[in-house]
């Protein structure tokens, strides 16, 4: 135990958290040069092309450091509010952390939360001045931000670029010097905590493990104690660039199992393994179910490909443990299912996914959060689809959930921020100078208006200079209402919305209009009408076509037609057919485009 270190890279979003462990891994020669390509630990290749990493991984590392041998553990954390409860199951698996700040940015959002949790997990904090080869670096003034949000002492810092191969020695030294071998009992009884997992066809779910007291043995009968579910080990190793399959695992090392487990289920990030024969007495402390925030219906464009859909849906759930989903049916799409999400970068990673790897085309409704309705009778119900909303009159309240919202931008902005946060219904909490041109605030918010745009709006009014981060606190009561859409007369389940009482009539009247911009002319006129129950609140007309497209091709120039038929189809491909309207997939989320 005395050789090994546990370690994570926190940072806000590109950052370079990627590319630094990439030199790491290179500098320690855990990759050879033949191997390398950019971004070795973000291996979906969405992860690669958003250029963010969204699933945890862990590589070990060999360094030799004044003639002895080291075993450095580098995990991996995801970098987006999406998926924190992973990134505080990474640090409960680290005895450090190196913290990373972008030299030309200085500290954002992200590096300030994760670094609340490193710091309430007791990690050593290393800080690390990254890209100090920008020219926009500002190495001084993020150096006292540093020194000022860790406490730590201006020399403790290391200047690096991850991109220039710099610092990187340095780095590798100061986790051997700073940051503790593990503790923990190597003859006790068998905890490994479980941060993360990943999915293989072959060979089913692969868990990576912290040994944190005990050892684990190749053939060892364990068990998983959250789910109460039993596995031979049947294999175990360390990560490299592959798998190296070992005969035991030591206490305070990181490694791999694979037992021939089939659903993602199963296997739960936060769980702790124990030895059947031998358990442990208490798990790890810690576990927590991960909740979906989010909500969204996703049906498959040609309702032909239902069973296609589920089948596509089934294999991703074998590899997100966190995608919850079950059937439903609208009366305006059909048969689709009901979708949970972390957040709403989760949601577009699923939707992106089964366009990507399963080649569906999919229409997504208008994402919601749960809702808590507490009946006359006296019941409580979980709605998250518009649709389940029950009648008025058999409500006696609703609760929304609310989350504690920590913006971090430069000072100018502030009024501006202030000013969009309440127009989101936000209590305003705190104000702090971080330094004389950079402000914390907090707030107390409504999910469901961040939900609604929030982000972009906010990177907007700040030039891209804000960074949001958040947690839930609870619900509390509002007053919602459930605000429908009629086109030509005839409800369109699919456009329904929840939203506060006080807003649906700007809402009602904001939406009407956006459809209006968004639903193709058709050879009759169509109506648009908000309502909230029997009560319309807006209406707008969307003019007949005139002439028939093609009319303007006079029938001369054939390949010019061919081409105006072709781009029709194409635009059809997103397109829903309800009575007798054609309405478009951005229609369906025009409700997030509403300014
Ligand atoms: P991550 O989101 O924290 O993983 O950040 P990445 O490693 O993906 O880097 C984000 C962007 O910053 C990429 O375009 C990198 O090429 C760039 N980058 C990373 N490190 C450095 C550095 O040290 N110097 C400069 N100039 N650019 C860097
Ligand atoms: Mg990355």
């Amino acid at each position: 135990m005395k050789h090994i270190r546990n370690f994570c890279i926190i940072a806000h979003i590109d950052h370079g958290k990627s590319t630094l462990a990439d030199r790491l891994l290179e500098f320690t020669k855990t990759v050879g040069e033949r191997d390398m390509q950019a971004q070795l630990l973000d291996d979906m290749d969405l992860e690669r092309e958003r250029g963010i990493t969204i699933k945890s991984h862990a590589i070990q590392m060999n360094y030799l450091y004044k003639g002895e041998r080291y075993t450095l553990n580098l995990i991996d954390t995801p970098g987006h509010v999406d998926f924190s409860y992973e990134v505080s199951r990474s640090i409960a698996a680290c005895e450090g952390a190196l913290l990373l700040v972008d030299a030309s940015q200085g500290t954002e959002a992200q590096t300030i939360s994760n670094l609340y949790l490193a710091m309430n997990n007791d990690l050593v904090i290393i800080p690390v001045l990254n890209k100090i080869d920008l020219p926009g670096a500002m190495p001084e003034e993020v150096k006292d931000e540093m020194v000022d949000l860790i406490g730590c002492e201006r020399d403790d810092i290391i200047p690096a670029s991850g991109k220039e191969g710099i610092g990187i020695e340095a780095i590798l030294n100061a986790i051997v010097e700073r940051i503790p071998p593990p503790t923990g009992d190597p003859d006790g009884e068998l905890q490994a905590l479980i941060f993360d997992s990943q999915f293989n066809s072959y060979r089913g779910i692969e868990v990576i493990f912290r040994v944190k007291n005990g050892r684990i043995r190749k053939g060892d009968k364990v068990k998983f104690m959250a789910t109460g579910k039993e596995y031979i080990a049947d294999e175990i190793g360390t990560l490299k660039l592959g798998q190296e399959p070992k005969d035991v695992i030591e206490c305070g090392d990181v490694g791999y199992l694979i037992s021939g487990i089939k659903v993602a289920k199963e296997v739960k990030v936060g769980d702790t393994i124990t030895n059947l024969a031998r358990p442990a007495s208490s798990a790890i402390q810690g576990f927590e179910e991960v909740k979906p925030m989010v909500f969204a219906g996703i049906y498959p464009v040609d309702t032909s490909e239902f069973e296609e859909l589920r089948e596509a849906m089934e294999k991703l759930q074998l590899n997100d443990a966190s995608l919850v989903w079950e059937p439903e049916t609208s009366a305006a799409l059909g048969f689709g299912f009901r979708c949970g999400f972390l957040g709403m970068l989760h949601m577009e990673i699923v939707q992106e996914r089964l366009e990507r790897e399963f080649d569906m085309t999919v229409i997504t409704t208008v994402p919601s959060v749960r809702f808590e309705v507490i009946t006359t009778k006296g019941e409580t119900l979980q709605v998250s689809a518009p649709a389940d909303m029950p009648d008025p009159s058999s409500i006696d309240w609703i609760e929304e959930p609310f989350i504690k919202a920590q913006i971090i931008s430069k000072a100018e902005y502030v009024g501006a921020i202030i000013g969009l946060c309440m127009d989101k219904r936000s209590v305003f909490k705190n104000q702090l100078y971080l330094t004389a041109d950079r402000v914390e605030l907090q707030f107390e918010m409504p999910l469901a208006e961040v939900v609604f745009d929030f982000f972009d709006k906010l990177k907007t009014i700040s030039r891209g200079y804000a960074s949001l981060d958040y947690e839930f606190l609870g619900n509390r009561e509002s007053t919602m209402v459930k605000l429908d859409i009629m086109l030509n007369g005839e409800g369109v389940d699919a456009l329904s919305a929840i939203v506060h009482r006080d807003k649906a009539y700007e809402w009602g009247k904001k939406l009407c209009e956006k459809l209006r911009e968004l639903l193709p002319r058709q050879q009759f006129e169509i109506a648009i009408q908000a309502a909230i129950g029997q009560k319309i609140i807006a209406r707008e007309t969307v003019k007949a076509l005139r002439k028939d497209v093609l009319a303007k091709c006079y029938g001369g120039d054939i390949s010019r037609k061919r081409k105006l038929l072709e781009k029709q189809k194409k635009g059809k491909k997103r397109m829903r057919q309800v009575g007798n309207v054609e309405i478009p997939q951005e229609a369906f989320m025009a409700v997030l485009k509403i300014n």
